[in-house]
């Protein structure tokens, strides 16, 4: 426990009010994390198959990695061990964090604390904008950090420090299936929710599989378009957009979409306006989307920031395809942060960065009209 290792709770919570707004705060926890028992690791993976001279085949994400015994995957979480293909990360996060839930971002899914946020090392994609590369395009053993806690571990400090969810965030949940797995239905027991932020670059089956467990995502959507996908993000768009229909029809999960906007690359409004059509006619007017601003980081520093009229013209070009919550991200001050009733226009969330300035609804209602606003609101 913090306190029997030298570090009070109450060094914990300022270190992490300190950090709230900031990067990953792994640093901050790090003192009692990694003062933990070893918790198990190269547990057997879920979701492959053998093949013929000691090979395996991931099944769990669409890149399907073919490996040799001793091959990690392209995630670099995974890899065959002996002709059994294994987690190499089950146990042992690299990322541990305490957020409000605003910052994944979730506008319409309230907590009444915040969320434990957590992410071990790896992704199954290779967004050349990561801003999180540090821990994304390792391997285990090459991030920054490790540290060490079973799923009961990573719930009952949740807990301890009164968050009242799990967020799955910072990298890529996908590449630590079984250990998100793990805690979610410890954390369900617990009464605690569950929140995966993630690219959507999953097989069906998993997805199917974890959704019953989940209680909100948000949904990266990057781009509306396959050569960008390929080219910038590592992937395809068709298998994400395959994600995002398997999500609209699991009614009983709250999801938000976010798109990073990058200058040049995916800002022209002919695609902001087919990604906003085809979200729109897949999950309805009311599913919240969030264009957040570029900053120049890993290998697209030679870009500069998305200028902030490209950001509001993106707003109205997706509020002009139906869409009724459309909200910005990284421009704190912009009043595209607040949500406004789609009735009678009146701003009945006012937010400053990641915090709630002030609420004027009844419940789920807007407080001026009586319109019911889609979320899951205390
Ligand atoms: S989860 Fe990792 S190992 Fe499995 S197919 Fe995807 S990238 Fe490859």
């Amino acid at each position: 426990m913090p306190g029997q290792e030298g570090f009070t709770r109450r060094q914990f919570l300022s270190r992490c009010a300190a950090l709230a707004m900031g990067a990953c705060c792994a640093d901050a926890l790090g003192a009692w994390a990694a003062a933990l028992p070893a918790g198990p690791e190269a547990r057997r993976a879920r979701y492959w198959k053998p093949l013929a001279g000691g090979m395996t085949r991931c099944e769990l994400c669409p890149n399907g990695c073919v490996r040799p015994d001793g091959g990690d995957g392209r995630c670099r979480a995974r890899g065959n061990r002996g002709g059994v293909y294994r987690t190499l990360t089950y146990g042992r996060p690299s990322v541990i964090a305490v957020d409000p839930v605003e910052k994944c971002p979730l506008n319409h899914f309230q907590l009444r604390g915040h969320a434990f946020s957590i992410a071990t090392a790896g992704c199954n994609l290779s967004c050349q904008y990561c801003h999180n590369w540090a821990f994304s395009q390792v391997g285990p053993q090459e991030a920054p950090k490790v540290y060490s806690m079973t799923p009961r571990e990573v719930v009952a400090k949740a807990v301890e420090n009164h968050c009242d969810a799990i967020a799955y965030f910072y990298t890529e949940p996908v590449v630590f299936f079984e250990y998100m797995m793990d805690i979610a239905a410890l954390a369900r027991k617990s009464g605690l929710k569950n929140v995966m932020v993630t690219a959507g670059y999953i097989s069906p089956e998993p997805l199917r599989e974890i959704l019953p467990h989940l209680d909100a995502v948000t949904f990266g959507l990057k781009g509306f378009d396959e050569a960008y996908y390929r080219d910038y993000v590592g992937g395809e768009l068709k298998h994400v957009l395959r994600s995002a229909e398997i999500l609209a029809q699991t009614k009983r999960v709250w999801w938000e979409v976010v798109t990073l906007l990058v200058p040049s690359l995916n800002d022209d409004m002919a695609q902001v306006a087919r990604l906003a059509k085809w979200l729109r006619n897949t999950a309805g007017s009311e599913v919240p989307l969030h264009f957040t601003r570029f900053r120049p980081e890993y290998r697209l520093k030679r870009l500069p920031m998305t200028p902030s009229k490209t950001l509001t013209l993106a707003r109205e070009t997706a509020m002009a395809q139906g869409l009724k919550y459309v909200y910005l991200g990284n421009l704190p001050g912009h009043q595209g942060a607040d949500t406004v009733c789609p009735r009678c226009g009146r701003t009945i969330v006012e937010r400053l960065g990641f915090k709630v300035l002030e609420r004027r609804m009844r419940g789920n209602k807007c407080a001026h009209c009586s319109a019911v606003i889609k979320g899951v609101w205390l």
